[in-house]
């Protein structure tokens, strides 16, 4: 094996560069998080390039002195940490003391500071690692930093970036997240020379989120507040018909800071479960309040991923600050129910019903007097046992078939009582006192009266009640509003927009059949898209274009 050395220091730097700067958008996270420890309530950001060629990030925050400047830029240099009691309380944003390093070894940074009780300013360049200038300036109070030629001195770096779109939409979230987290910050982003977030600091959330998610994600929020053993979370959640199609709308954030947690994301969903369509999620901007000590956010290096000591309790504090919030701002009309007349005398059961076409069972003969005239009326059948309820067999189940003749010669036993014999039609025998055999024409329309009556509610009731029907596939029960079928598919019940369906069987044929056929609109159609999506399409032009979209 060959000799081991101590790896000489420019080369370690650049390794321990790599851990925090990823890309431009780790670089930003680290200068604007300086900024707001530095205590700035305004904050610019200019990129170009993607943040890749140039990244400017000017604060009105304290300064640095002019005798600490080049400390500033030194491995482990802070002024954030004293103790190893700190770490665990991480009450400011930066503490590992390395991004100013990190960032000057691996791009041509410049540094403009000056705090507010010092005559001048300070000038610092330092180039991969190398200080190439130091000096009195004239500046304005506060600090810019600019950052040029990122992986200039790691071309193996260099190759891993995106292309420029997708480096900025990663940029503008990583500022979407800090502007959010901090309503009181005025956050300026600036694009290509573009403004393209600004937010005016008036420490108003809800300002915050228009100016930075736009005007329809903050048209349907609701408030939530609330604390739950000893964590405080506050934010805004989406009403439940807001929710998108994917979780792009969600925010969360660990006292002020951004943070991925799988923890939150479930409580979140919990908290929304039946309010919401399978494949639609809620959005949020939640602040989760917590005691220093009961967290560890040293776990990723790009700090968004945290731990918890008790998982459960950020569980249930977040849980229960969404339904709280959610049912506070329910703002469904109410359906008030009137009470029904009670007609329970007037009512067969439904066993009753059922044993009125049951041959199998011995019973007792239903009485069934209907008046002939008038709407028909149903004595409760007095049964002399119980009934039971058992899985209707096949046989049963075609006793109660309705898409078969109602009347039956042989399955039918209904007394309708003595029809009078001067009534009676010429074609029934008078020795014959039953519908069963051939039933008068009245008669039988006031029996159909009956079964129309029932035979809706009862159907359904049998077969939902009495048929073990878990191996039915799908069943179609009806439609409703002309829009939705009503399918009845194992243990649940579907309500399909027909439209939607379709679109959907079209989309699959053009999946795997391809397209084969384009037509070009006559005047383009305009979409709106988030920052992600816009990337997602600027870099999938030909993609799109083989399924036959031109953008
Ligand atoms: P950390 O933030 O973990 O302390 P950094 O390398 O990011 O480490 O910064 C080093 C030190 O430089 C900070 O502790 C702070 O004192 C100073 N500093 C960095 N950026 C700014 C700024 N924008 N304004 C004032 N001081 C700053
Ligand atoms: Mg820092």
């Amino acid at each position: 094996m060959a000799d081991i050395m101590l790896l000489p220091k420019s080369l370690a730097e650049l390794i321990a560069a790599g851990e925090v700067v990823e890309r431009p958008a780790s670089v930003i996270k680290e200068l604007v998080e300086n900024s707001i420890d530095a205590g700035a309530d305004k904050i610019s950001v200019e990129i170009q390039h993607g943040g890749i060629s140039y990244m400017r990030v000017t604060d009105n925050g304290c300064g640095i002195e002019h005798s600490q400047v080049p400390t500033a830029f030194m491995r482990h240099a802070t002024s954030k940490i004293k103790s190893q009691e700190d770490l665990f309380k991480i009450a400011t944003l930066g503490f590992r003391g390395e991004a100013l390093a990190s960032i000057s070894a691996v791009a041509r940074v410049e540094l403009m500071t000056k705090t507010k009780n010092s005559e001048f300013g300070t000038r610092y360049a330092i180039e991969g690692g190398t200080e190439t200038d130091y000096a009195e300036a004239g500046c304005p109070n506060g600090t810019t930093i600019i950052v040029r030629d990122l992986f200039y001195n790691t071309p193996a770096r260099m190759k891993f970036l995106k292309k420029d779109i997708s480096e900025s939409a990663a940029v503008a979230a990583v500022i979407d997240a800090i502007a959010l987290s901090h309503p009181e910050i005025s956050i300026r982003f600036i694009k290509d020379s573009k403004t393209v977030i600004a937010t005016n600091g008036d420490g108003k959330l809800k300002s915050a989120i228009y100016s930075v998610l736009g005007r329809e994600y903050s048209s349907g929020l609701i408030s939530a507040d609330s604390t739950t053993s000893g964590i405080r979370v506050s934010g805004m959640i989406c009403k439940p018909v807001y929710c998108r199609p994917t979780r792009s709308g969600q925010y969360f954030f660990l006292n002020n800071r951004f943070v991925r947690s799988g923890t939150m994301a479930k409580a979140l969903d919990q908290a929304y479960k039946n309010t919401v369509m399978v494949g639609k999620f809620p959005s949020c901007v939640l602040n989760v309040e917590i005691p220093f000590d009961r967290v560890d956010v040293n776990v990723h290096p790009a700090k968004t991923e945290v731990r918890f000591s008790d998982d459960k309790a950020v569980f249930e504090a977040v849980y229960y600050a969404v339904k709280n919030a959610l049912a506070q701002g329910d703002t469904r009309p109410e359906l008030e129910l009137k009470k029904r007349p009670d007609t329970s005398a007037t009512r067969m059961t439904t066993a009753e019903f059922r044993q009125m076409f049951d041959t199998t069972a011995s019973k007792p003969e239903p009485r069934f007097e209907p008046a002939l005239t008038t709407k028909p009326t149903f004595e409760p059948v007095k049964t002399t046992t119980a009934p039971v309820f058992e899985p209707v067999s096949a046989k049963k189940t075609a006793a109660a078939d309705f898409s078969k003749p109602l009347i039956s010669n042989e399955t039918v036993h209904i007394n309708l009582g003595e029809p009078k014999k001067e009534e009676a039609p010429k074609s029934v025998p008078k020795s014959e006192p039953t519908i069963s055999q051939n039933p008068p024409p009245a008669k039988t329309t006031a029996f159909e009266q009956m079964l129309n009556a029932f035979s809706d509610t009862a159907e359904r009731y049998e077969t939902a009640t009495f048929i073990d029907d878990t191996e039915i596939e799908f069943r179609y029960i009806g439609e409703a509003f002309k829009t939705y079928l009503l399918v009845q598919y194992k243990g649940s019940i579907w309500f399909i927009d027909k439209h939607a369906a379709h679109e959907r069987i079209l989309y699959n044929k053009l999946k795997a059949e391809g397209v084969t056929e384009v037509q070009t609109l006559l005047s383009p159609v305009a979409v709106t898209l988030s920052r992600n999506e816009y990337a997602a399409v600027c870099e999938n032009l030909e993609l799109l274009k083989t399924s036959g979209f031109e953008v």
